[in-house]
């Protein structure tokens, strides 16, 4: 476990955090509601953003001489992202509080100093339709190990589940985010050849898309999910958990492989979504049911648009040309049938 100090004057500006993977979702923008912390209280990441290869984006729009509002989601190279409720020993930034529709959108730069040399020390983006998160800059903190209980590793066959479905009746935002980055590896792996897939969920997650994006015709590449628990021989290309905190991808012997987050393959892999149907002929009239089905999606399932764009940016691939043509064709409407 480590804190993080600032390299100015040594304050220490955060609680104890063990490192964990980065969310599929850390760059998302959502909707327009307030959304939950991105990550566990007492964890941190490491965003490599801009270190990795990208394609470069578009200038920004410029209407007027002003700069439109654009929504930065990559920070400095390496930045630390923890939950802002591990953060102390800083003050905010007045002129930097850039957002202001429900909080802070970190548009302006670090909007948080440290307390005791008030140098800008971190980014808290809380606004509406943002992840609710930390970003420390890289160069203005350093950890420092701690004496303390050893970061527990989950073990492969205790990972998390996430429903595709979430309270409100909606397709789970995390489900987008994982589907759109899976989708992506799965669509340079496949070298422009048509995909088959399993039944049921990831059909549900990825056919519509892959019948979309790939050429018609009788698939040559297939997927099969392959991971803790599973005996199902891989023919060809497995769809394995990458782990939430060590981002170790399950070992497989595999040609190739497309990684999926582990709460979304868990509940792949093992949620069954059939429904029960009453054994008798109805219910008795004088049984009052509390137990309304649960709200379910009036829409097809649908990957994040914005985050298939950026993860195939990040893919050197990205420059074959036929993968090129898919990501022209949804630079300019990433939201377009069959993303959201
Ligand atoms: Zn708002
Ligand atoms: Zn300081």
């Amino acid at each position: 476990m480590v804190v993080f100090a600032c390299t100015g004057c040594g304050t220490v500006i955060t609680t104890r955090v063990a490192r964990v993977a980065l969310p599929d979702h850390s760059g998302q923008k959502y909707g327009h509601d307030l959304l939950p912390s991105l990550l566990e209280p007492g964890t941190y990441v490491v965003d490599p953003g801009d270190d990795r290869p990208r394609e470069p984006r578009k200038p920004e729009p410029e209407e007027h001489g002003i700069r439109l509002q654009t929504y930065c989601t990559t920070g400095p190279p390496n930045r630390i992202g923890i939950a802002p409720g591990d953060v102390r020993g800083t003050v905010f930034i007045p002129e930097r509080l850039g957002g202001y529709c429900c909080g802070w959108d970190g548009q302006y730069g670090p909007n948080l100093a440290c307390a005791g040399c008030t140098r800008p020390v971190a980014t808290r983006v809380d606004d509406c339709g943002f992840w609710q998160v930390v970003w420390l800059e890289p160069d203005s903190v350093r950890p420092v190990a701690m004496d303390g209980p050893v970061q527990q590793v989950m073990d492969w066959v205790e990972l998390p589940s996430t429903s595709p479905i979430d309270s409100r009746g909606f397709w789970s935002p995390v489900w987008e985010a994982a589907v759109a980055v899976a989708l992506a590896h799965l669509l340079v792996i496949s070298g422009g050849r048509r995909v088959s897939v399993p039944e049921r969920p990831v059909a549900e997650a990825f056919r519509r898309a892959i019948d979309s994006l790939l050429p018609p015709g009788p698939p040559e590449r297939h997927l099969t999910l392959a991971g803790p628990g599973l005996s199902a021989t891989i023919t060809d290309i497995a769809l394995a958990p990458r782990h939430p905190q060590t981002g170790e991808v399950w070992p497989c012997d595999a040609g190739t492989v497309v990684p999926l987050a582990a709460d979304v393959w868990t509940y792949m892999a093992y949620n069954d979504d059939r429904r029960l149907m009453p054994a008798a002929y109805g219910m008795p009239a004088v049984v009052r049911r509390d137990d309304p089905p649960p709200l379910l999606p009036h829409t097809l399932f649908r990957p994040d648009g914005r985050v298939f764009l950026s993860t195939l940016e990040r893919l050197a691939a990205v420059r074959q040309p036929w993968l090129r043509r898919i990501y022209d064709s949804l630079r300019d409407r990433p939201y377009i049938d069959p993303f959201s």
